[in-house]
């Protein structure tokens, strides 16, 4: 059995020379202005102990990370019809790509990319206001964080409606195709928010507890989603969770992961443990440069791989 907490102190001291690498995300000015030297790690083990390492502790935006809890809520709320609105293949493409929409008659290949989170978001709203659907998102985090203080940075949400010509387009773009079931702005104003939600890699690794233990809250017991849903998440994480990175992600840390903009990773380790780790330096395609590469050495220091 290894010492995971010294596993995670050594994958922190490992990657901490290199903080600061890689690109900050400027397409708003929240995420411009944060400091590229921070970094976090925390690591949610099943019987409530969280190991942490720097800036575990400080609150910044998961961007597409929040992609992953509305996936499995649309899923529970919508069941396998989900899947006539988005695929599961990966995409090779970069994260706000339009290309593949047009080939493929307005289903996006994946929940993960923005187009696919887009198309999951507007089954999550199924018939209800985009505010309740919102608040179910927020509602959900806080008991997976066990944190009544997460919440949606109001500022964030406000500056990606405004730069959000892109995810418009996308938008747009399938509504002609007949993939969305609301109208748009409704659909972006709910993807905005999550996107919006600010956590700290504490709360984060806690939230992702359940995708490792098949579905079910090892802390409280309670099971959210049937296990066959938690697994297809973690496959879809594994093959789509970085965009056109996937591959190198896979093949470094061997573990699921969904990274976003904000310089976050979120990683599941089946059977084990839930891994947040944050730093806003990222590389071409968006995921945290030093966030993946101190997963890299704690997957391998811990020995946890979904191939072992
Ligand atoms: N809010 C960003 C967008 O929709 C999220 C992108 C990401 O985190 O990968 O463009």
């Amino acid at each position: 059995m290894p010492d995971l907490a010294r596993c995670v102190a050594e994958a922190y001291q490992t990657a901490l020379p290199h903080r600061g690498q890689g690109k900050v995300a400027d397409y708003i000015p929240a995420l411009a202005g944060v400091d590229p030297d921070r970094f976090g790690f925390a690591l949610a083990l099943p019987d409530g102990t969280v190991h942490t390492a720097g800036d575990a502790d400080e609150a910044f935006s998961i961007q597409s990370v929040s992609k992953v809890f509305t996936l499995a809520l649309a899923l529970r709320r919508v069941g396998s019809s989900l899947w006539d609105s988005v695929g599961r293949e990966p995409s090779g493409s970069a994260f706000n790509s339009i290309v593949q929409l047009e080939s493929e008659q307005g289903v996006p290949r994946n929940p993960f990319i923005n187009a696919g989170a887009i198309a999951t978001t507007d089954r999550l709203i199924d018939g209800r206001s985009a505010d309740e659907a919102v608040d179910e998102i927020v509602a959900f985090m806080r008991a997976r964080a066990g944190d009544a203080s997460v919440a949606i940075d109001t500022g964030v949400a406000g500056s990606e409606n405004d730069t959000g010509a892109r995810n418009r387009s996308l938008s747009y773009f399938m509504d002609a195709f007949g993939t969305l079931r609301h109208p748009v702005e409704t659909v972006l104003s709910v993807y905005f928010r999550q996107c919006a939600l600010s956590m700290s890699c504490r709360q984060l690794a806690q939230a992702g507890l359940f995708l490792a233990f098949e579905g079910r809250d090892p802390r409280t017991g309670e099971q959210l989603l049937d296990p066959h849903r938690a697994r297809r998440i973690n496959a879809i994480m594994m093959l789509c969770g970085h965009y056109d990175n996937s591959g190198e992600f896979a093949f470094r840390v061997g573990l699921p992961g969904k990274s976003g903009v904000g310089g976050g990773i979120l990683c599941i380790a089946p059977g084990q443990g839930s891994i947040a780790v944050w730093s806003p330096g990222l590389n071409e395609a968006g995921t945290s440069l030093v966030g993946a590469l101190a997963l890299e050495h704690f997957a391998y220091a811990a020995g946890w791989s979904v191939f072992d």
